[in-house]
């Protein structure tokens, strides 16, 4: 991830570096490559915009410390901005509710839900010592509660009972009582999806969100998708909610930009980076190390 932008920032920040003293048009230039490093790595125009405005007005308005040569101080400046565009703090999933605590998944077809459900289950079994259920509210696509199933028997996590001919909201009213009465700790739902954004799948997501009332909700995107994925969060933010955003197949995705947009365009943390099909593939997003890592 972000290979093609710790080429170019790197190469562009290291030229200032180790300058002892930088002219406003030095600043000016760098900059303008900053710009374009960024839009080539597919982060959005707004995001761009304000970030380069924020950087220049920093190193414009920025003292001189004498033990601090003026380049450290761009490259130092232009961390600190990505760490906030990133979000700053490491978000993690907020199970501080009383249990069973309902995790509800949602995100288009495709884009790794199923697979990051029971990801997220094995890591709370595992690191949190958590009891937790998995239930598949898809029943458009045939195999999906059955795939959801396999994949908890790998996993060694629990997943509902599959009983044929119930709708969505039925089984997620039955996955929420079986979590209460089987003393679950965390119930995580993975709902269905369709090929894109429509109303049938946002009045369906509504209804269960109303149906469960889910501490979290998580957005589950395909950082491969960039802007697309960036609008996506945008749209269920607005029309269900959520309370947080995993990118999946970042370890595919060589330039970044959806992870570099989503924070300032939705306001909603990344919590977690899908990086492989396997099941331990699944990293924490730390802002501060990603920034360290885009600069190289
Ligand atoms: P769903 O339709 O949203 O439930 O998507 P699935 O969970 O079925 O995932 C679709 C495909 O993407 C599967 O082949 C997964 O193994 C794969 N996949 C999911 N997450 C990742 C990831 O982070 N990296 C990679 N490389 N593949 C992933």
């Amino acid at each position: 991830m972000f290979e093609s932008l710790q080429d170019r920032l790197g190469s562009i920040l290291n030229g200032l570096t180790g300058r002892g003293s930088l002219s406003d048009a030095d600043v000016a230039a760098a900059l303008r490559e900053v710009r374009r490093a960024l839009l080539e790595a597919d982060v959005s125009l707004e995001v761009v915009r304000s970030f380069t405005d924020r950087v220049r007005e920093k190193a414009v308005g920025a003292e001189i410390v004498k033990s601090i040569k003026p380049g450290q101080m761009v490259v130092k400046i232009v961390h600190d901005e990505l760490v906030a565009t990133l979000g700053s703090d490491q978000v993690a999933i907020d199970l501080n509710a009383p249990a069973p605590v309902t995790v509800m998944m949602v995100g288009l077809q495709g884009s790794g839900k199923t697979t990051t459900s029971a990801k997220i289950a094995k890591r709370m079994t595992e690191r949190q010592k958590k009891r937790v259920l998995m239930a598949s509210l898809d029943t458009r696509r045939p195999a999906a509660q059955e795939q959801l199933r396999i994949l908890g028997e790998q996993t060694k996590v629990a997943t509902l009972p599959i009983i044929a001919g119930q709708g969505p909201v039925e089984i997620a009213a039955r996955a929420a009582q079986a979590a209460k009465l089987g003393g679950y700790d965390v119930l995580i739902l993975d709902t269905a999806g369709r090929t894109h954004i429509d109303e049938p799948l946002m009045a369906e997501m509504a209804e269960i969100k109303a149906a469960t009332r889910p501490h979290e909700i998580l957005l589950v995107a395909d950082s491969l998708t960039g802007q697309d994925a960036v609008n996506l969060a945008r749209s269920f933010d607005e029309r269900v909610g959520i309370t947080g955003i995993v990118l999946t197949r970042v370890d595919g995705d060589g330039r970044g930009g959806a992870a570099l947009s989503m924070r300032a365009v939705t306001g909603k943390p990344i919590k977690l980076l899908g990086t492989g099909e396997k099941m331990d593939a699944l990293e924490d997003f730390h802002p501060s190390r990603i920034a360290d890592r885009i600069l190289g």
